[in-house]
């Protein structure tokens, strides 16, 4: 199999230097095992803050690939079968069966596989949790997403749409605030070329914000908590603004929004729903199906290239979900 390894931990943003390319020979499967061929590998924020926290240097670099069996000695898990599996950046791995998660078995024919780490995986549960169970958002009300051309934000402001409310979202590029109209967020900007960020979310909303759905935190939602209105619900998904900080940061102070508006304000990880991850992916398909939630992916091509699309992803380059082909 040919791996990555993180062979230094990040030091401000990630360098091509700290990852290395390796061959490594694997075994034998025994009884039990199975062999995974990686078809599709996802690059997540997280994986900067979790693999300084939980990788040694030298480790396999973590991460989720869509992977195919190619050999099994675990009737649960047939040849040929599709699984989603933490297997890390390698190309082959073998697996006991433990945590792999098989596609779901209405998989349609037309639907790519790798939507199995976007809009059909965990990115797009944590939209629909974050924004129903934890923003509690309503028919008619106006929610707030940042990040909202990526792979969670996207999902966010369109079951906020299909929900009947009203959605402003924005992103770092001009080609991405234009995607977001064509899916039907209704007040879009662009966050960098704005000239403040009070005003446009003035102007976007001027009675203000139900539900923020904050995927950026730092100065950003300094901001954006000042234009809540009263009894407004946050939803603290990510900070990506400060996970390449080489200090903690000091803010967003939160305590004069929170007091003199009443708002709620909760930090969560989707897997807290593992429970219902079947529920919410049989919602996300079903408005897949019905034309109701549209997708996009930002594809690399090739193994060789995970650590400059990783990058490339923590700088803005996606529009919709960032994957690699093997
Ligand atoms: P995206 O597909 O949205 O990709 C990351 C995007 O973040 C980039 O495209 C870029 O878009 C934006 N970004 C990068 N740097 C900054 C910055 N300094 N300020 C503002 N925006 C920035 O990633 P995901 O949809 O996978 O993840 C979005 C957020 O959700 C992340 O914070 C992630 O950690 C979090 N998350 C949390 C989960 C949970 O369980 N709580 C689960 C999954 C994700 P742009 O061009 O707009 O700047």
């Amino acid at each position: 199999s040919r791996s990555w390894l993180l062979i230094k931990h990040f030091e401000g943003f990630p360098k091509h230097s700290d990852f290395k390319l390796v061959q490594r020979q694997l075994p034998e499967i025994k009884n039990g095992e199975v062999l995974l061929e990686a078809q599709f590998f996802s690059v997540d924020p997280y994986m900067r803050p979790y693999s300084q926290r939980s990788l040694k240097e030298g480790d396999l670099m973590m991460g989720t690939q869509v992977a195919r069996i190619t050999e099994s000695k675990n009737p649960n898990f047939p040849v040929g079968g599709y699984v989603v599996s933490n297997s890390g950046w390698t190309t082959h791995s073998i697996s006991n069966g433990a945590g792999l998660v098989p596609l779901l078995p209405e998989w349609p024919e037309k639907i790519p596989k790798s939507l199995a780490l976007g809009t059909l995986g965990m990115p797009g549960l944590t939209a629909y949790f974050g924004l129903l169970d934890v923003c509690l958002m309503k028919n008619g009300e106006t929610v707030l997403v940042n990040a909202a051309a990526g792979a969670v934000g996207s999902v966010v402001g369109q079951i906020a749409k299909i929900k009947g409310g009203k959605v402003v979202g924005c992103a770092g590029a001009d080609d991405k605030v234009a995607y977001l109209k064509e899916i039907g967020f209704d007040e879009v900007f662009n966050y960098k070329t704005v000239p403040s960020l009070e005003e446009a979310l003035k102007k976007a909303s001027p009675n203000g914000y139900d539900c923020y759905f904050d995927n950026v935190g730092g100065e950003f939602s300094s901001i954006a908590l000042l234009q809540m209105k009263m009894y407004g619900r946050i939803a603290v998904c990510g900070a990506i603004s400060e996970y390449n900080d080489l200090e903690t940061s000091k803010g967003p102070y939160v305590q004069f929004p929170l007091i003199s508006k009443e708002l709620r304000m909760e930090g969560f990880l989707v897997h807290r729903w593992i429970k219902r991850y079947d529920e919410g992916l049989k919602q996300l398909l079903a408005w897949i199906l019905e034309g109701k939630l549209k997708y996009r992916e930002h594809i690399t091509n090739g193994f060789e290239n995970l650590p400059a699309a990783f990058m490339g992803m923590l700088r803005g380059e996606n529009t919709g979900k960032a994957i690699i082909t093997v």
